[in-house]
């Protein structure tokens, strides 16, 4: 097999395995959505359908990137990912891990706060506020502008930083779940947790339906950090109020329909 055969292969495994991840996910807890919550995606099917579609085409976009860098990976030994566990010290697996939730949280808080400004926002992020309110299926609907912003990051800090490969996959398995239940309108986490000192630090889905929320604040994707240091960080959402508010403005929405077809 000549190489751009082999690379474009790579690719459209990597295309394959991030959607069938995103559908399986996604799927999942909008399953437990149902379950759990019945009636709350109710009358959004159609959103739906749309956060599916950019999903899917995002996935393209996070394929491409992944699967040559994969194919240089395992031909020319490119990157800094590594199989023996103890090439590095024990410590360093969960340091890594860290590292690359901090500094994927830093280029997507910058980046994001710089697709709020009104021109990239109307090219590119008004897509993903398109959701209102979002569901778990709107973890990567995307426009692909952006979906190219988040498209890079692992593949290029790959290169910069060392991981076990089994650590860069729970980094993948974080950002996935994230994505997810960040968007998929309730609170996964136990009050404690989202309320308490980790609460302070770190981002679930009561932090992030503040931004769908009210747009200026918010940032981050896993981190408050940034947020507070920037003065950005606006506190949790409330899904209780958020709900009954979504559902008085159905209720008014139905009342002047009714009018409209009295009048
Ligand atoms: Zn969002
Ligand atoms: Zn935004």
């Amino acid at each position: 097999m000549t190489a751009l055969a082999a690379i474009l292969l790579s690719a459209a495994a990597m295309t394959a395995i991030v959607g069938v991840r995103y559908l399986l996910t996604s799927g999942a807890f909008a399953l437990a959505t149902r379950a759990t919550r019945p009636g709350l995606y109710v009358g959004l099917d159609k959103q739906i359908a749309r956060e599916i579609r950019w999903s899917l085409a995002s996935a393209a976009i996070y394929g491409v990137p992944a699967g040559i860098v994969a194919w240089g990976w395992r031909q020319h030994g490119w990157t800094q990912i590594y199989e023996d566990v103890g090439a590095y010290p024990l410590w360093y697996l969960p340091v890594s891990v860290f590292l690359y939730l901090f500094a994927h949280d830093t280029w997507f808080y910058w980046t994001h706060r710089w697709m709020h400004r009104p021109k990239p926002f109307k090219a590119a992020h008004a897509v993903h506020h398109a959701s209102r309110p979002p569901t778990a299926w709107a973890a990567m609907a995307f426009h692909p502008i952006e979906a190219l912003t988040g498209a890079v990051v692992i593949p290029l800090l790959v290169f910069a930083i060392p991981i076990h490969v089994a650590a860069l996959g729970l980094v993948l398995a974080i950002m996935t779940l994230m994505g997810v239940t960040n968007h998929m309108g309730w609170e996964v986490f136990p009050k404690f947790m989202v309320e308490g000192p980790l609460g302070r630090w770190l981002i679930t889905a009561s932090h992030h339906q503040r931004h769908h929320e009210r747009y200026g604040c918010n940032y981050g994707l896993y981190f408050r950090f940034w947020d507070r240091v920037c003065g950005t960080d606006d506190g949790l959402g409330n899904f209780d109020a958020a709900a009954r508010r979504a559902r008085a403005a159905g209720a008014a929405g139905r009342r002047l329909a009714g009018r409209d077809a009295q009048g």
